[in-house]
């Protein structure tokens, strides 16, 4: 294993389970040498992501949850106590009703648009705003976009407008940061079978189009997620912020359905 984050101290938020992203990401900084600590949301996922830290040997993992400021202040005056400064954040958190996640965008009630809008987009901004502090030799962020905010993609709905603003404002992040060495960039990662993902309707639909119609020919995996999260995370990214690094095994590039894509 490679030691591109020795001596490194990051926070991951948004591991739920094996499946999550964030595990992913996870994954590889520890394999790097990383020191993690992890925020759950929610008691009931204490008992998944407590076992999970400890496989990766942290035994720092703290309650969160991004729509009440209370929580996010309790979490960073935590790690400002146990750590005093921080290297890296990972942000793998997006929220909205499933029932919207299906069906016309023009359908979206405003509570949901709020609350999709207030999880998926502001968290992001609110947990930069706490983390610049706590950055004090320079830092990098990341957060986890997807391909909806650029293009319409089927049942995507508010996610999609949330994505876009989520994008928009790591761009409008960097360059507040940037004079302190923070680099702030987002992943934009092709579709993957996580708990989020299936609230999203015809996902299985949604995977096998990309796999059949991406220049790779294949979907992306957390561990593919966790590797070019890693480049950004770490010195070999020193020269990249404001960047939005689409791991989608190249289906963005792609104008018309692969001539070879049998009928599904
Ligand atoms: P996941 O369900 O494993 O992770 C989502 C996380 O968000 C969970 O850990 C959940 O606890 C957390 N969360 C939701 N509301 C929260 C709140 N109020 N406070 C704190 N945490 C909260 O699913 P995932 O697919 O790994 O999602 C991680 C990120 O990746 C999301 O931003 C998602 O939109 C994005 N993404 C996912 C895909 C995909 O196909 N799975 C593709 C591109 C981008």
């Amino acid at each position: 294993s490679n030691q591109l984050m020795a001596g490194k101290r990051g926070l991951i938020m948004g591991l739920a389970n094996d499946k999550s992203i964030a595990w992913g990401i996870a994954k590889a900084c520890a394999e790097a040498g990383a020191e993690l600590a992890f925020s759950y949301q929610g008691e009931a996922l204490l008992k998944r992501v407590a076992p999970l830290a400890e496989q990766l040997g942290s035994d720092t993992v703290l309650p969160c949850d991004v729509a009440d400021m209370a929580s996010i202040g309790a979490l960073f005056d935590a790690l400002e106590k146990k750590w005093g400064k921080i290297d890296f954040l990972v942000h793998a958190i997006g929220f909205s009703d499933k029932n919207e996640l299906r069906g016309r965008y023009v359908d979206t009630s405003r509570e949901n648009f709020i609350k999709t809008m207030d999880i998926s987009v502001y968290s992001f901004t609110a947990v930069a705003h706490r983390a610049e502090k706590l950055m004090t030799d320079g830092g990098s962020m990341l957060t986890l976009t997807y391909y909806g905010a650029e293009q319409v993609m089927p049942h995507y709905n508010v996610m999609g407008v949330a994505k876009a603003a989520l994008e928009a404002s790591v761009k409008y992040l960097a360059e507040d940061l940037g004079r302190d060495g923070i680099r702030v960039n987002a992943i934009s990662a092709g579709p993957i079978r996580t708990l989020a993902a299936s609230g999203i309707g015809d996902f299985r639909y949604i995977l096998k189009w990309n796999e059949l119609n991406s220049p790779l020919r294949r979907n992306i995996t957390i561990e593919d997620v966790g590797k070019s999260a890693l480049y950004l995370l770490s010195d070999l990214g020193s020269g990249t912020t404001g960047e939005n690094l689409h791991v989608d095994a190249g289906y963005h590039i792609v104008g018309m359905k692969a001539v070879d894509a049998p009928d599904i």
